[in-house]
């Protein structure tokens, strides 16, 4: 509970500064003392109620660009998104949702910052820290923190929310690659015998050559995409 605390805190002082508050403490306090007074309200754990300030905030924030003609992330693009070392199961619920996303397993902060500038990702972190680097304060890298006491569903809903993404065609979730929808006859051999009997679509991975098909698996995880639909998941 302290480690959320801290990061929530540290979270807030970052987003005063780029509120351009001049008393930032002050700032932090009211959002502190907002997150307490909500979990006594609805009847949450501090931990929620703080990540729920949290996803307030960035939307404020979000609609303060906005109001200077600035946009975060631009408008009608889906990003290219960096997940950090902790981030392997967002990565691959990200894929599902037809994300282009990156998963590094780089543990060193610098090595993590220069791959995603690199690649001109949205860089997604759990890790508060990152977010005071200079690089990420002056907008040259966008990141997006990702609080580490959510479930992964949640991960997921907080990024859809936050960059406005919309469902778009699932990718391997093994490596992210894109899925190609291959002959049934081709692939025969590797097809479980029950499956055949009532699939016919089958999808290769251009990129690690998984086979793929929309069984029973995968309408739960496409059950599980459409659960989000309140909070800002739309079928492209
Ligand atoms: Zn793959």
């Amino acid at each position: 509970m302290r480690r959320i605390l801290k990061a929530c805190q540290r979270r807030f002082e970052i987003l005063a500064r780029q509120f351009g508050s001049r008393r930032p403490a002050q700032a932090v306090a009211i959002w502190m003392k907002q997150a307490w007074q909500l979990s006594q309200r609805e009847r949450l754990s501090l931990a929620e109620a703080l990540v729920q300030v949290d996803a307030r905030l960035q939307a404020r924030y979000r609609r303060y660009l906005g109001r200077r003609g600035e946009h975060w992330p631009p408008v009608g693009n889906a990003p290219l998104l960096f997940c950090d070392a902790g981030l392997g199961g967002l990565a691959r619920w990200l894929w599902a949702a037809g994300q282009e996303a990156i998963w590094s397993r780089a543990q060193d902060d610098r090595q993590l910052v220069e791959q995603a500038l690199q690649a001109g990702a949205v860089l997604l972190t759990t890790d508060t820290l990152l977010l005071e680097r200079r690089v990420i304060r002056t907008g040259r890298l966008r990141a997006l923190w990702i609080p580490p006491t959510l479930e992964v569903i949640e991960q997921l809903a907080l990024v859809f929310t936050q960059l406005e993404l919309k469902l778009a065609t699932p990718r391997c979730m093994r490596c992210g690659g894109r899925l190609e929808q291959v002959p049934k006859a081709t692939v025969a051999d590797r097809i479980p015998p029950r499956t055949a009997r009532w699939l016919d679509e089958y999808f290769l991975c251009s990129v690690c050559g998984n086979l793929f098909w929309q069984g029973t698996h995968w309408q739960q995880i496409l059950n599980r995409l459409r659960t989000l639909g309140s909070t800002g998941l739309n079928d492209a």
